[in-house]
């Protein structure tokens, strides 16, 4: 059995080394166009910031161990064609442009996304970036220990701008975030959101909201930003309006696509051709509560659901419990975290649902450090069963969103968790802890 993996970051690599666990004689061949494979994109925000020095870190595993464990990777090369009626792939070898066809007996297909670049006046003026792969970090690494880029513009305030708009502050520069919506996060609903943005503003961060990109001007490198407010300097701008699905390439092959592009697949990673498998950025994934197909391009569900695929073209039948778009980020001196539904996908889906919004603390008043906690939380009404969390403080914040996410998956209501028997002590948390306290204001 041979099976072709295209993409070999988290999605590709989870399902290859999962086949190659489970079937150890398959013939597994990875094509992966960038120079890099199996690393935490994750890790990126933090290798701009230099609080890791070092990008190889960020490498679980080289192409030099895969090839040991017997998974042929072959990194600069582009899959540039699919045709599944002959179970064929066309190959570019970006070293040396020579093109060839590779055959296979399963497929499957992790190529993630692409930043969305719209076609900007300007665009193409150096200092001007995206953080998407290890290569795009190593080069805006280079670029923010130049001391003549102080000014940084980042445009787009969702997890990867907040990110970097963290990193760069880090780094001591002046920052200014560019973002058409009239809110950051818009994952988070607006409390949340508010806090986090008042934060911003307080740490000297500039946030404009309600504003849009429209062209960028310089003699060779970006000087100025225009907006559709004004006009502001730079000497670094990174793009993070957002990702898309990267598989333009598929068109035309009969696998089914959704309207953003992103690959349809079952709970078990099957595209909706034959022996052609599916996971991570570049497909959709099942969501437990909306109990659908969302897209939603994390690494949580492109390691799950990579690992999934290759049990399952090993001969397995998994299904993927289904994603709760769980997602944590730290803002200078703040934790946020997400898991479920947020208040706006309740009222979208007109599921009836009621709210807690509440203050706690991170532990009790007379032990050092008492830092506040805000929790939303959103219930089914009648019910009470706990649909989704969002949390922000200083500390404690995305291990208690965690509970929730278990809550969630356990279908229980906020009354149950409100007297679940949690860890007390003075250091950690009060006896009510503020996730005892948000689950019991739910009436
Ligand atoms: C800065 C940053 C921070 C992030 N932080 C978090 C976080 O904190 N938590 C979280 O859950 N997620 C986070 N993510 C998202 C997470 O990194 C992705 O969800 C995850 O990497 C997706 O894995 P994937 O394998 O599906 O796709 P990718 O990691 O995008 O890998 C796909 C690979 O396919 C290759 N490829 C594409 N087309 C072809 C082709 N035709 N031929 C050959 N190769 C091809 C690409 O070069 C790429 O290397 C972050 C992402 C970034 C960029």
């Amino acid at each position: 059995m041979k099976l072709i993996v295209i993409g070999g970051v988290a999605a590709g690599m989870s399902a290859a080394s999962k086949l190659k666990r489970v079937n150890p004689t398959a013939e597994v061949v990875v094509y992966e166009q960038g120079a890099f494979v199996s690393y935490g994109a994750c890790g990126l925000p933090y290798y701009v910031s230099g609080e890791n020095e070092d990008y190889t870190k960020m490498i679980a595993r080289t192409k030099e161990q895969f090839h040991e464990q017997g998974i042929r990777v072959c990194t600069e090369h582009q899959v540039i064609k699919l045709s599944p009626e002959r179970k064929q792939v066309m190959v570019r070898n970006l070293q040396t442009g020579q093109l060839f066809l590779d055959t296979y007996d399963k497929l499957m297909i992790a190529t993630g996304t692409t930043p969305i670049l719209p076609p900007l006046e300007g665009l193409s003026l150096n200092n001007i970036h995206v953080l998407k792969t290890l290569e795009d970090g190593i080069t805006l690494r280079e670029k923010v220990v130049q001391p003549e880029h102080q000014r940084v513009v980042i445009v787009g305030a969702g997890y990867i701008g907040m990110e970097l708009a963290e990193a760069m502050h880090q780094l001591g520069k002046q920052v200014r975030i560019i973002e058409q919506m009239d809110r950051i996060l818009l994952p988070f609903d607006q409390e949340i959101t508010d806090i986090a943005s008042n934060h911003l503003k307080e740490k000297q961060l500039s946030l404009h909201l309600n504003e849009s990109v429209k062209s960028f001007q310089g003699n060779g490198q970006v000087e100025q930003v225009t907006t559709s407010k004004g006009s502001y300097p730079a000497d670094l701008v990174v793009m993070s309006i957002g990702v898309r699905p990267a598989t333009e390439f598929l068109q035309g092959t009969g696998i089914q696509l959704a309207k953003n592009g992103a690959i349809v697949v079952d709970r078990e990673m099957r595209t909706s051709v034959e022996d052609i498998y599916a996971a991570g950025d570049c497909a959709e994934v099942y969501h437990y509560v909306k109990q659908e197909n969302t897209y939603l391009p994390l690494g949580t569900n492109a390691n799950k659901c990579g690992r999934i695929a290759g049990e399952n073209i090993a001969g397995a039948h998994q299904k993927y419990i289904g994603t709760l778009g769980s997602a944590a980020l730290k803002l200078i001196d703040l934790e946020l975290a997400r898991t479920g539904l947020s208040e706006q996908e309740a009222k979208d889906l007109a599921i009836p649902y009621q709210v807690s919004f509440v203050q706690a603390a991170n532990h009790p008043g007379y032990y050092p450090n008492q830092t506040p906690i805000w929790i939303k939380l959103i219930c089914e009404q009648g019910t009470k069963r706990v649909l989704g969390a969002q949390a922000i403080g200083n500390q404690g914040v995305v291990l208690r969103i965690d509970m929730f996410a278990i809550a969630i998956q356990n279908q229980m209501p906020a009354d149950q968790l409100g007297m679940t028997d949690l860890c007390y002590a003075p250091p950690f948390a009060g006896v009510w802890d503020a996730v005892h306290i948000a689950s019991n204001a739910i009436k």
